[in-house]
């Protein structure tokens, strides 16, 4: 079993981990899944499919990692 790195408030638009990781928009809060595979490369910039803003893993307001 692996540590949860956040704890969320109850009601947060995800239910379960895997082999997803997610992030929060830091300009709409949205969260959206995120691969791994984009966070292996900090210079690409995550979309944002709710308010379409595009910024960097390091900006995100949050972050979980899949475990
Ligand atoms: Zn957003």
């Amino acid at each position: 079993m692996s540590r949860a790195p956040e704890v969320l408030r109850p009601g947060a638009p995800w239910e379960k981990t895997g082999n997803a990781s997610w992030t929060q928009c830091g300009h709409c809060a949205n969260w959206f899944p995120v691969g791994g595979e984009l966070l292996a490369r900090p210079q690409v910039k995550l979309h944002c499919p709710t308010c379409h803003t595009e910024f960097l893993a390091a900006d995100a307001a949050r972050l979980i990692k899949a475990g």
